[in-house]
């Protein structure tokens, strides 16, 4: 059981996953932001029973799932659609996460984010950790894994926090400029801040 919460986050293709799958390898429990807004929506759960109410039963594929498709058509098209299913979801999905933190069983936990500041985030975390890359490094690390154009990534860059306002927020930076190795002994040094803080709650 922990109470102490670090807040990962970092634009898309910084190294978010990668950093936090560093820190599950020393034995630190991970709650993901992204998971558990697809769990709270996933087949027979509560979230999909209201959307299936409110939107009708085609917004279901025949296997029962989301159709996610069907979903961004409706809300993009009605702005006010969009603002019923975020203030459904985004409690749920708070209450998940929390509930999630809440069965950690390392001293302490890491919530990862993507859009931490961006959706008051930060406000459920005892600090925040950003990982810090050049737009330039970012948009080709972004381009190789998800064979997207750097404009189609530009465009999610220019829509998130800028860089210098998550670096202003952050308690902690870490840089991921270099190489893989050298980010793990970064890893290591900050869950030896980490270790102590939680100790001290
Ligand atoms: P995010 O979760 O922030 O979107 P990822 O952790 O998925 O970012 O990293 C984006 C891409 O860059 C992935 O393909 C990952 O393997 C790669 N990557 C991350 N860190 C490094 C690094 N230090 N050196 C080389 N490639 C990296």
């Amino acid at each position: 059981m922990s109470n102490f919460v670090v807040g990962l986050t970092g634009g898309i293709g910084s190294g978010k996953t990668t950093v936090a799958n560093l820190f599950a390898d020393l034995g630190i429990t991970l709650v993901d932001a992204d998971i558990v807004s697809r769990q709270v929506v996933a087949k027979d759960s509560l979230g999909l029973a209201r959307i299936a109410e409110h939107f009708g039963q085609n917004i279901l594929l025949k296997n029962g799932q989301l159709n996610r498709a069907a979903l961004r058509e409706r809300i993009f098209s009605t702005p006010s659609e969009r603002e019923w299913l975020n203030d459904l979801l985004h409690p749920m999905i708070r209450e998940e996460m929390l509930d999630q933190l809440k069965k950690a069983t390392s001293p302490y936990a890491i919530l990862v984010v993507p859009l931490l500041f961006e959706n008051g985030l930060d406000r459920l975390v005892n600090c925040t950790l950003v990982v810090d890359i050049s737009p330039e490094l970012q948009t080709r690390r972004t381009m190789d894994r998800d064979s997207v154009s750097a404009e189609q990534v530009q465009n999610i860059i220019a829509s998130q926090t800028s860089r210098a306002e998550k670096l202003a927020k952050a308690d902690d930076v870490i840089d991921n400029q270099g190489t893989v190795s050298a980010l793990k002994s970064k890893v290591a040094l900050l869950h030896n801040k980490y270790l102590k803080l939680a100790d001290r709650t």
